[in-house]
């Protein structure tokens, strides 16, 4: 026979996928000899049944019987007893918090007849026994019944008797279902639970369950436990309590109490709550008592707990308890002390902090307390708060930038163009765009704060202003805003920089304070630990260097594009519009010291370390003015009869080199491959970089990456070519050449690929791209939200790495490229190099390393650390 029913005496806190969370607990603090009012737990597995059937298991009723029975006895009070009736709580308890989720129903038990017992027996409080009976018609009305809560609050708008409103009730509930409130209490019991189990599908259950990602068929656990009330005059209350600060992580005294009063008075804010430590003058005895309680929990669970309590006549009874939720903060905090009081060892105390909670501890916030209503909602796409005037173009904000203004750029939104605009803002908003749009994927590589896609905002750059709501708002207006929430204020809100970054950037010491001790002591530890090296993408020196400060042992990836924006343009342009060869020479002989001095920058920030150097990739259209505006300008002259010049030429050149499909046109090496020079211009940047690097005393670790490579052939051509580069200019001087895997067809044929690379580098966005087939700069604002909404994914593919579709393909390539190359070392240089879950993916596939942003340094090591134990 199936056991279904578990009385408290019975389970342990291992038991949670059975007992749920709380009834598991609810058990633990029972074996531990806590003071628990007695009752016991239906199963989840009873649930299950419930839900695939639509019935109840059959031996159910009779265990519930059983264990009824063993309640009444040991209580000594009977369910419905005219003189001395027993009242239960039904309560729901998954084996996740689902908080507020499902259903509650108290004081189960109470009828007509039972409620001039419980009335006999407060003596005093007669009120509050009919109270407690008025509570039960509403709690089962609504929940069990289904009757609109509505009736019930217009009955409470005009009546505060409590005898008076039973009535009442008693009247809608029979309107509504067409039959009495029961007065069998063993039926409200039976009801109350098949209510609490049904609720696990109530509509709000189920959008939980899919955005925390909780499985839906595991079924909630019901507890029915001997109802202890805290509303039986000033020696009753009830209270929660910490046993630690749960947003600081500091030992001490943390709660609230409420005098006389029930459990749901203080969730509904109904009367104002005292600081826990005011028990001690209430209820000495009580509060004495809840100590030494927490003290045992805290001990017996090695970790912070929270508590719900209830004092009844000075009688202290122990509700809940769990392992509590705390801040980012509080997790670092905690789990070093745990260390130093000898509870948990640096391992489990590694594995109790993520990289996400990192990750929140690094951005600089707003103010607690300092918010106002937003001005509009976007997508929080890089987290941080900024603060400031508004400008609309990159020149005005890299003017202003240069004066020392910290400008917000707003844009409709990005394109490379404004590179040097956003670098020099302090935040970027966009009215357009998702999570991986150009704004966000730039931003946070720059550990910059943004807010994308908030489309209430019209942003009409020409005009320098931007209208919401009616409101207009001009250039130098100020505004905040957080990248975290993607809320946008109008006006400055104070902002406070993130002790955890002084500290990586070396301006404060290890151990300043506990927070950045407890990290410090973490990160340590996680790199003693990881097998996964960690890197940075970055496209400049300082970025090098800042990434080495928090942690990098090499640049994984420098995208060269950026060194063809800004001054620079007027001569790709000039390279792309070249007539022929000679012309084309010279541009590319001007461009190459420029190239040449960017790397010398990085080998020298990353000396001794290797320094990974993609050759260019993007489609060289974009360094081409845009299509439309040209075109616009050409047929205005020629409408004027005035000579276009330069532009029609111009113009000629943009419509040749424009595509539709530009993500899966002439880019990466296909470009290399087409235009003769631009590839071997690169390559001897990079080696005379490195050999005067060299030359000047330093040890560069150049490493030249081939994009989008899809063949073997393609890889090939440019091998060759580099290996005569080197072979005339390198001096002897190593240099790996390897290739980025991101074409599918690079992932499925790696085992050829890797006999002409050195190394492999996952380019998880393109392979995310071409492996959904998703357009990585619109799909997001499209229909993202609907598969998200829909479940067909969790998280965006983009963000988090899909294990199982973009990840076999990810392990096959790891798998035939080792094959192939026994000597192969392997990374990833997308997005998802420093995404916490997607760090655990490359560790399990067997990556040699990440590289990721430098923000994102410190978590890819943290994650790094926790995957290695
Ligand atoms: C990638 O595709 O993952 C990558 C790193 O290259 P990019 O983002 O520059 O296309
Ligand atoms: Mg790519």
């Amino acid at each position: 026979m199936t056991t279904f029913v578990y009385d408290f005496t019975d389970g342990n806190k291992e038991m949670k996928a059975l007992l749920g969370g709380k009834g598991a607990n609810l058990a633990e603090m029972t074996n531990l000899g806590l003071p628990v009012p007695p009752g016991f737990t239906v199963t989840t597995e009873a649930c299950q049944e419930y839900l695939r059937t639509g019935r109840e298991p059959d031996e159910l009723a009779e265990q519930i019987t059983a264990h009824l029975e063993r309640l009444e006895k040991q209580m000594g009070r009977w369910l419905g007893d005219p003189d001395n009736p027993l009242l239960v709580s039904v309560r729901s308890g998954g084996a996740f918090s689902m908080p507020g989720m499902m259903e509650t129903i108290l004081d189960v038990g109470l009828t007509d007849v039972s409620v001039h017992g419980l009335a006999a027996q407060r003596g005093e409080s007669v009120h509050s026994a009919w109270d407690s009976y008025r509570r039960l018609i509403e709690m089962f009305g609504r929940t069990v019944c289904g009757v609109p809560a509505a009736e019930f609050d217009q009955v409470k708008r005009h009546s505060d008797d409590p005898k008076e409103m039973v009535a009442a009730y008693q009247k809608i509930f029979r309107e509504h279902t067409g039959r009495e409130f029961p007065q069998d209490p063993r039926e409200q019991l039976d009801l109350a639970v098949r209510a609490v189990f049904a609720s696990w599908n109530s509509e709000r259950a189920v959008l939980y369950r899919r955005q925390e990602r909780i499985p839906a068929d595991l079924g909630t656990a019901v507890n029915v436990m001997a109802m202890v009330f805290g509303n039986l005059g000033p020696d009753s209350g009830t209270g929660v309590a910490f046993t630690r600060d749960p947003a600081t992580g500091e030992p001490g005294v943390y709660g609230d109490y409420l005098q006389n009063a029930q459990g749901e008075d203080v969730v509904a804010g109904i009367r104002n709550t005292v600081p826990l430590q005011d028990l001690e003058r209430l209820d000495k005895k009580s509060y004495d008592e809840l100590l030494g309680h927490m003290a045992r929990l805290e001990e017996h669970y090695r970790d912070l707990c929270d508590i719900e309590f209830t004092i009844e006549h000075g009688r202290l009874w122990m509700l809940q308890t769990r392992v509590g939720k705390r801040t980012a903060a509080a997790a670092f905090v905690i789990a070093s002390q745990l260390v130093d009081d000898g509870l948990i060892d640096a391992d489990e105390a590694l594995a109790r902090v993520t990289g996400a909670q990192l990750a929140q501890l690094m951005f600089p916030a707003f103010e607690v307390g300092a918010e106002t209503r937003p001005l509009a909602h976007g997508v929080g796409a890089s987290p941080g708060a900024a603060v400031g005037p508004i400008v609309f173009d990159s020149a005005r904000a890299t003017a202003l930038a240069a004066e020392g203004q910290d400008v917000i750029l707003v844009r409709r939104e990005t394109n490379p163009d404004d590179l040097p605009g956003m670098i020099a803002a302090q935040g970027i908003l966009t009215s357009r765009g998702g999570k991986t749009s150009h704004a966000a994927v730039v931003a946070r590589g720059m550990g910059k704060t943004c807010v994308c896609g908030a489309e209430a905002l019209q942003v009409d750059a020409d005009r320098r202003e931007l209208t919401v709501d009616g409101q207009v708002l001009r250039e130098g207006e100020e505004i905040s805003i957080d990248g975290t929430t993607g809320r946008v204020y109008l006006g400055a809100m104070p902002v406070a920089p993130s002790p955890v970054v002084r500290y990586f950037e070396g301006e404060l010491a290890p151990n300043a304070d506990r927070l950045i001790a407890a990290v410090h002591r973490l990160l340590t530890h996680a790199d003693a630990r990881r097998r996964l090296g960690v890197h940075t993408n970055a496209d400049t020196g300082a970025d090098a260097a800042r990434a080495r400060r928090f942690g990098a042992e090499g640049v994984g990836l420098c995208r060269t594009e950026h060194m063809f924006l800004g001054d620079r343009r007027p001569l790709v342009e000039r390279l792309i519009l070249a007539a022929d060869d000679h012309e084309r020479d010279r541009a590319l002989a001007e461009l190459l010291p420029l190239q040449q001095a960017d790397f010398e920058d990085l080998f020298r920030a990353m000396d001794g370390a290797p320094v990974t150097i993609r050759l260019l990739d993007p489609p060289l259209h974009e360094f081409l003015p845009s299509l439309e505006e040209l075109a616009v300008k050409v047929g205005v002259a020629q409408a004027l009869g005035k000579d276009p010049g330069a532009d029609l030429a111009l113009l000629t050149a943009v419509r040749r080199m424009h595509e539709e499909n530009p993500m899966l046109g002439l880019r990466g090496v296909r470009l290399g491959l087409v235009v003769p020079g631009l590839f071997a211009m690169q390559i001897r940047a990079i080696v005379q970089a490195a050999v005067a690097h060299r030359d000047a005393g330093g040890d560069p670790r150049p490493e030249i990456m081939v994009p989008l490579v899809g063949a073997v052939q393609e890889l090939e051509t440019v091998r060759a070519e580099a290996e005569q580069i080197i072979a005339e200019i390198g001096d002897g001087l190593p240099v790996r050449i390897g290739t980025m895997i991101e074409v599918p067809r690079a992932a499925l044929t790696a085992g050829e690929i890797a006999q002409a690379a050195d190394f492999f580098s996952f380019g998880t966005n393109d392979l995310t791209q071409m492996g959904w087939g998703f357009s990585r700069d619109d799909v997001e604002g499209a229909f993202f939200s609907r598969y998200l909404e829909l479940g067909i994914f969790g998280t965006s593919p983009f963000e988090s790495i899909d294990r199982a579709g973009i990840g076999r393909m990810i392990r096959i390539a790891v798998d035939e490229g080792r094959a192939a190359r026994p000597e192969l070392h392997i990374g990833v240089c997308g997005e998802h190099g420093g995404d916490p879950d997607s760090v655990q993916f490359f560790a399990e596939a067997g990556l040699d390393y990440v590289s990721c942003s430098p923000y994102r340094v410190p978590i890819a090591r943290l994650e790094a650390g926790r995957a290695a134990i």
